[in-house]
């Protein structure tokens, strides 16, 4: 589904990526973990196709087509979906006519017809039982006066909505409470599907007690330095990622 190989990306006079190579399969969960300012955002930003990047190095394959020559609606309409670390707010925008309108510009890309009001509020049900949520929310305004955890739920919901191919899910640092963190493991737990992988980056090793990754992948100073199954995330609760500065070279 995803290979990124030897990727290279810088903001201004900074090199912040300095050579990932990943593989994701179909089907497949990963977690991308590691120190605050080691470039996780920056890989999921890179991804979904934020331009604040200069690539300059390396390729990134997505179902078999060059990712990084897609732009931004195209990524989505093939597919690729990125939660952000900061929902935004929108005033005045319910989060139903929000959510159509994302529903729409993917077909609007795809040259399918509008989605209709009947197959809309099927979908919505649909997807709002799948994740145990009320409709409450449907008609506030997209994330305004939101707690934390609503945002999350939104978030997922968003996801769910659109059924990507590849997700990517940036949790880091800022205030995931308990409820936050299962709110985000339930709803990434009811979205695996052998269709769709799923990328979840996190500063938090206790978000993988709830979502089991296939893989865990540790990022420092713009490499994965360390690869391996879910143990990997209970080596760094046990050891913190100072452990990484020991020996982490050689095992890149
Ligand atoms: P993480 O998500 O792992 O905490 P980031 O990807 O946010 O790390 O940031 C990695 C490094 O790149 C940090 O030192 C950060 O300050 C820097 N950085 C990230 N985005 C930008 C940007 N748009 N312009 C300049 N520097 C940036
Ligand atoms: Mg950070
Ligand atoms: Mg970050």
């Amino acid at each position: 589904m995803l290979e990124i190989k030897n990727l290279h990306a810088r903001s201004e006079d900074t090199e912040i990526l300095r050579g990932i190579n990943l593989s994701v399969a179909a089907g497949e969960v990963h977690a991308i973990m590691g120190p605050n300012g080691s470039g996780k955002s920056t890989l999921a930003h890179v991804l979904a196709g934020r331009e604040d990047y200069e690539i300059t190095e390396g390729e990134v394959t997505y179902d078999g087509k060059d990712l990084l020559d897609m732009e931004i609606e195209e990524r989505a309409a093939e597919g690729v979906f990125l939660a952000y670390q900061y929902p935004v707010e929108i005033s005045g925008v319910s989060n139903k006519y929000f959510l159509k309108a994302a529903i729409n510009s993917i077909h609007k890309y795809r040259d399918e017809p509008v989605i209709s009001r009947k197959d809309f509020v099927a979908l919505l049900k649909e997807k709002l039982e799948l994740l145990g949520m009320d409709k409450s929310m449907m008609d506030r305004s997209v994330n305004e006066g939101f707690s934390g955890g609503e945002k999350k739920r939104n978030e997922i919901l968003q996801m769910a909505m659109l059924e990507p191919k590849l997700a990517v899910l940036d949790e880091t640092d800022s205030g995931l409470d308990i409820d936050a963190l299962k709110i985000v493991s339930e709803g990434v737990n009811a979205l695996r599907s052998p269709e769709r992988a799923i990328i979840v980056v996190t500063h938090y090793q206790r978000l993988l007690e709830y979502i089991v990754p296939d893989k865990v992948h540790v990022l420092a100073g713009g490499k994965i330095v360390r690869s391996g199954d879910k143990s990997l995330a209970l080596e760094l609760e046990d050891k913190g990622y100072s452990f990484l500065q020991s020996g982490a070279e050689t095992v890149a």
